[in-house]
């Protein structure tokens, strides 16, 4: 960082690993200053810098001691005023900047600043609250995952935290629901029931953007591009749901520490989807043998007719 005018404080990368505004969704959110550069976030007094955060609110207490460590964080990173900011385009393996990786990038942006549009989605009525709730939570980074409770000081030991589904690595959000060897395996699965490839991006707020947009050549989607959002919406709400069961389980209930059986966790994730799905709408008439095997003509026999042709 030099002068910090052409970084944004909150999405570039420019203080350790990612930005901030994922590693502090909570205060993100209650920031005023969402769209600001480094260099409007503070003021340089005395020929030294001063990092001015401001807030839309008070902080209640939990969260000022998140804007605490936020400040540690970033209080050893000072602006250099006439100096330009260098890039370093660390979104590619080789380091390499390429449109498509910038594009990506952008389209993910506009999606990641609106969280009025996500919270609707989340909130959907016909869906049990319950996993609503869940869900906004995970998306905002709350959920009591080991990395979370290691870093509220819950559990002191970082040989503790690692994740209870493959033992192998620190059990975050991301870890947990997009990158663990089983998380993998349940989207990989998804993807071939659905007959589309499932996107798993840096978070799963950036993926749960992501996902709604769909991809081309999905059979789900081009048979029915008006429902596909809620559609695959309530899917990936069903599968976190079913996979923090399956990890509280194996916590929990799993005194033998067995491996998770997966071909049952999808099972589960079929059946929620389906009996989720059809209560949204009763009228939908298909079975859960037709959802298993042809979901496709199950979505389409719900859209209207003019939808068809
Ligand atoms: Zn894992």
């Amino acid at each position: 960082m030099g002068e910090g005018k052409r970084l944004s404080f909150w999405w570039d990368h420019w203080c350790g690993e990612g930005c901030l505004a994922n590693k502090f969704s909570r205060l993100y959110l209650l920031s005023a200053g969402k769209e600001n550069t480094c260099h409007q976030m503070g003021n340089a007094s005395n020929g030294s810098w001063k990092w001015n955060l401001k807030w839309r609110r008070n902080l209640y207490e939990w969260e000022a001691a998140e804007a605490m460590e936020l400040q540690k964080m970033i209080e050893d990173e000072k602006i250099s005023e006439g100096v330009p900011d260098r890039w370093k385009w660390t979104h590619d393996k080789r380091g390499q900047y390429s449109t498509k990786t910038a594009y990506s990038l952008l389209t993910l942006e506009q999606g990641e600043v609106n969280e009025a549009k996500t919270f609707k989605r989340i909130w959907n009525p016909s869906f049990p609250s319950k996993i609503s709730a869940f869900n906004w939570q995970l998306l905002l980074n709350r959920i009591p995952t080991k990395a979370n409770l290691l870093r509220r000081g819950v559990i002191k030991d970082a040989t503790e935290a690692k994740c209870a589904l493959c033992n192998e690595e620190e059990e975050d959000s991301t870890h947990l629901f997009l990158n663990c060897k089983i998380a993998r395996w349940v989207w990989m699965a998804c993807s071939k029931w659905w007959g589309t490839n499932i996107t798993v991006n840096r978070d799963c707020w950036n993926t749960f953007q992501l996902i709604g947009k769909g991809t081309k050549g999905s059979n789900i989607r081009e048979c029915m591009d008006c429902m596909w959002k809620t559609v695959v919406w309530s899917m990936w709400k069903t599968v976190v749901w079913s996979m923090w069961i399956a990890r509280n389980q194996k916590i929990f209930h799993n005194k033998e520490d067995k491996e998770i059986n997966l071909g049952k966790l999808f099972e589960l994730i079929q059946m929620r989807s389906f009996l989720w799905i059809k209560a949204k709408k009763e009228r939908y008439a298909f079975n859960l043998t037709d959802w298993l095997i042809n979901t496709a003509q199950c979505l389409k026999s719900t859209v209207g007719s003019r939808r068809l042709h």
